[in-house]
């Protein structure tokens, strides 16, 4: 019987890894279990009211810990687990939950369905078959988990289930609207200073198709700003009527590059990512890539004209 449980989400957590790791983790502990939360990256601010989340630690005191289990959460890839696939390795079974298309398969139980719009959601299904009642703490986190991931129930990976999943957990009672105006109606004000910034390197491709904008490490500097604060701005550029595809360029080092790509309708922007090793889904993907502006957003135009071009055959 596993007694020791540490559960990861991924690199730059988001309210999905967040809230899927934190449900599950209240959940196996009210079964009894000893369990350690982690994350790569600091928990963003924006997250802070999470419950449980201040438990969350991104690095590991002990490093020869071995546990009898280790959830990775919202993953697609191990090396999205960052500085925790060491821990990953030395532990005795390794459960993975994703939710990604295409992903790599590993660990020793793969749990993979890339038809939920969140890991949260698998996470929803695993506690209904577990001893233990979804309380308003676990619900309040699968409910950050999924309204996040299906950006408030507007994307395409919002189905039936997910709105009758939700539905369960607002009877669970939960307060909705106030995480709601938390998540997506208050900011910290470098965060509209940094859209200020990006807004004035928008740019659009001739055929109106493609949007883009950028943020350099200078302008971060220059604002004090977090990575985090970065978070949400490409919804901008792929706002714009007639672009289907939106790219934000973040330099994270001098001359590396993470790209997040938003798709609107149909473009499949996880096979897009996949070219230049990164990943994600249908409409929302991701990589990073090294060089400079120039030739990074080269690269990627002249790969993104073509994928569009194929996408109308
Ligand atoms: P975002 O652009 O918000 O960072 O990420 C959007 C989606 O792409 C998320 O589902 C995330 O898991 C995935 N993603 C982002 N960056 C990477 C990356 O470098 N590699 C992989 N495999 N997936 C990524
Ligand atoms: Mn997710």
């Amino acid at each position: 019987m596993a007694k020791t449980i540490a559960i990861c989400g991924h690199v730059m957590p988001d309210g999905d890894s967040l809230g899927s790791e934190l449900a599950m983790g209240i959940a196996l502990r009210k079964m009894g279990k000893e369990v350690l939360l982690f994350s790569p990256d600091p928990v963003p601010e924006s997250y802070s009211f999470l419950p449980a989340v201040s438990e969350v630690k991104h690095q590991h005191e002990d490093n020869n810990k071995k546990f009898d289990i280790f959830i990775s959460v919202d993953c697609s890839v191990p090396d999205r687990l960052g500085s925790f696939t060491e821990l990953m390795q030395q532990s005795e079974q390794v459960v993975i939950i994703d939710h990604h298309a295409g992903s790599t398969v590993f660990g020793d139980l793969y749990l993979n369905d890339p038809e939920a719009a969140a890991a949260g959601e698998i996470i929803f299904d695993i506690l209904k078959v577990l001893p233990v009642d979804i309380d308003s703490y676990i619900a309040q986190c699968l409910y950050v988990a999924i309204v996040t991931d299906t950006g408030s129930f507007r994307y395409d990976n919002t189905g039936p289930e997910t709105h009758l999943k939700v539905a369960e957990l607002l009877r669970v009672g939960i307060p909705a609207a106030r995480i709601n105006k938390q998540l997506f109606e208050e900011k910290p004000l470098v965060s509209l200073k940094i859209l200020e910034e990006a807004l004035g390197t928008l740019m659009l491709s001739e055929c109106g198709r493609i949007a883009w904008m950028c943020v350099s490490r200078e302008t971060l500097k220059k604002l004090d700003a977090l990575d985090e604060h970065v978070d949400g701005i490409i919804n901008y550029p792929r706002m714009i009527k007639g672009v289907e595809l939106a790219l934000f360029y973040r330099e994270v080092d001098h001359d590396t590059f993470k790209i997040s790509f938003r798709s609107k309708y149909n473009l499949d922007v996880n096979k897009l990512a996949a070219l230049f090793g990164g990943g994600g889904h249908s409409r929302a993907a991701g990589c990073i890539i090294e060089g400079d502006f120039e030739s990074v957003h080269k690269k990627v135009l002249k790969a993104a004209m073509q994928s569009l071009e194929d996408a109308k055959k």
